[in-house]
């Protein structure tokens, strides 16, 4: 069985904070012990873990990666969003977060993060939820 969770990004670059969203179809799996695999089917968005605290970081991190990864730069691909492309492997399809005591497994400041980078856009995220059954 696969969740599914479809979230409406807003935004033509955003990072969409999913935490809750993915703890509470865990918490309905009735896993207690295992891992959750949050996956990401598009080529021009990502997952990734990162603080949840102070939006700025958020912030800063999308205005830094449009630096490394400038929008427009020359790039060939027809449909002209290349550098979402690159955002997206760059950040990588998926995250692993262990289920302990049907609980996400997360760091204190940590967030499972929806990155957006040819948006807006719907996007649907995926979880495979395993249970280790201890
Ligand atoms: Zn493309």
């Amino acid at each position: 069985m696969v969740y599914k969770v479809n979230v409406n990004t807003g935004k033509r670059c955003a990072m969409i904070d999913i935490t809750a969203e993915v703890q509470k179809i865990v918490t309905e799996s009735g896993v207690e012990d295992g891992i959750c695999m949050v996956y990401i089917p598009h080529t021009t968005a990502a997952v990734t873990i990162n603080e949840n605290a102070d939006p700025d970081v958020v912030r800063d991190m999308l205005y830094e990666l449009d630096k490394i990864v400038p929008y427009s730069d020359g790039y060939k691909h027809f449909e002209g969003n290349s550098a979402a492309h690159i955002k997206s492997s760059m950040f990588g399809f998926s995250e692993n977060v262990i289920i302990d005591s049907g609980r996400l497994l997360l760091g204190r400041w940590q967030g499972i993060y929806l990155c957006e980078f040819d948006g807006a856009r719907s996007r649907t995220v995926y979880l495979k939820i395993i249970d280790s059954g201890r």
